[in-house]
């Protein structure tokens, strides 16, 4: 068995320690580029998903490096994700792929099929030393996504211009000859420091704006044409409205300190969305307000074309940033998108947020007498 999985983001570092602990053979899907997305269009139906054709072609292309099995997450909701496992399933069998498809439904649709496929894709290991592979994961997971919010952090305030993304480029180079989480964390734990160690600009007091949007498109900087990054440049730190640790934290692993505040976090959205309607619909419309509560700056919600949670949610955002002076944009993605076009709007949107930013600080100064 040689296992491959969906590219989104920087989830194949954890996947590949995981892996690698349980003795495994992956093949890590390459980054998604203009050819995985072109591979993934012209087989998918051409209304799906934006990230249904991309996860298509990234199969194809772990498939062409000798993947023969595929894992990917259960499905669920009341939007398209709901038959996307065995909707891609379907269009890889209809196209001649002939591989086993994985497909990791909640426990809670049917636990005995789920520990199953666990069993299956663990290469029939022991449960202890499942359960310890499965935990190291959830270790280098959040560390990963901690060492993502270090870099956006950091890339505003840094003193040489590129160094975090030099930094962070030298350690996706390196992690992929890491073998193994405890490999893996290390190296992880060795960067931590190093971005600690970036050197600062003096008084930077940059823009804060959130991300907000389907899960997929906030996680895969090739969907989301690195927003992180160039938002960072622009000077701009960046708050990311759902990671997958949050994710993972939400469904799988029983954080009750973390679920007690994103229950919090969730109340704050109801007067505006208080149903589930598939997708982050929810998250997207109650990290607006959060946001706004925190002192951010601004918002800026990404969607793939089409996704109708998001679509919803775009409609709301409106009034969010109306009742509370909240300024917010919406940047919709999908396999036409132009990178110029893009950044206009970034560069124009942050314009402004600079502008109000300094009129409140003027205010502020003649109010306070100074
Ligand atoms: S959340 Fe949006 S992009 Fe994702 S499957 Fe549902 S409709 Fe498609």
């Amino acid at each position: 068995m040689i296992l491959t999985f969906p590219h989104m983001g920087r989830v194949y570092i954890t996947l590949k320690g995981l892996f690698d602990d349980l003795g495994v053979k992956t093949v890590i899907p390459p980054p998604v580029s203009q050819k995985t997305l072109e591979i993934g269009t012209r087989i998918s139906p051409e209304t799906a998903c934006l990230p249904l054709k991309i996860n298509l072609g990234n199969y194809i292309e772990s498939i062409a490096q000798g993947a023969d099995t595929i894992v990917l997450t259960g499905t669920c909701g009341p939007c398209r994700f709901g038959y996307y496992g065995v909707m891609e399933q379907e269009i890889l069998r209809d196209n001649g792929y002939n591989v086993d498809v994985v497909i990791l439904e909640s426990p809670t649709r049917g636990p005995k099929a789920f520990f199953q496929r666990i069993r299956k894709i663990s290469g029939n290991q022991s449960w202890p030393a499942i359960g310890k592979s499965f935990l190291q994961a959830y270790g280098v997971l959040t560390q990963v996504d901690e060492l993502l919010d270090l870099s956006l952090r950091k890339r505003p305030r840094e003193k040489n211009s590129g160094e975090t993304d030099r930094a962070l480029t030298q350690f996706e180079k390196q992690v992929r000859s890491c073998c193994g989480s405890r490999e893996i964390l290390g190296l992880i734990h060795q960067y931590q420091d190093i971005f600690a160690g970036i050197e600062e600009k003096e008084n930077g007091d940059p823009l804060k704006i959130g991300v907000v949007g389907e899960i997929y498109t906030l996680i895969e900087p090739y969907v989301n044409l690195n927003i992180g990054k160039k938002l960072g440049a622009l000077g701009v730190e960046v708050y990311r409205g759902i990671t997958i640790t949050d994710w993972v934290r939400t469904h799988l692993y029983p954080d009750r300190e973390y679920r007690k505040q994103r229950k919090e976090k969730m109340e704050k959205g109801k007067d505006y969305l208080g149903l589930c309607i598939g997708g982050h619909a929810r998250e997207t419309v109650a990290s607006a307000v959060h946001y706004c509560d925190m002192g951010l700056d601004g918002v800026i919600q990404i969607l793939p074309f089409g996704c109708m949670p998001e679509i919803v949610a775009e409609s709301i955002l409106p009034a969010i940033s109306r009742d509370r002076d909240f300024p917010v944009m919406t940047l919709t993605v999908d396999e036409m998108t132009g990178e110029a076009g893009y950044m206009t709007r970034l560069e124009a949107f942050v314009d402004l947020l600079s502008q109000k930013k300094e009129r409140k600080s003027e205010q502020d100064g003649i109010v306070s007498g100074t």
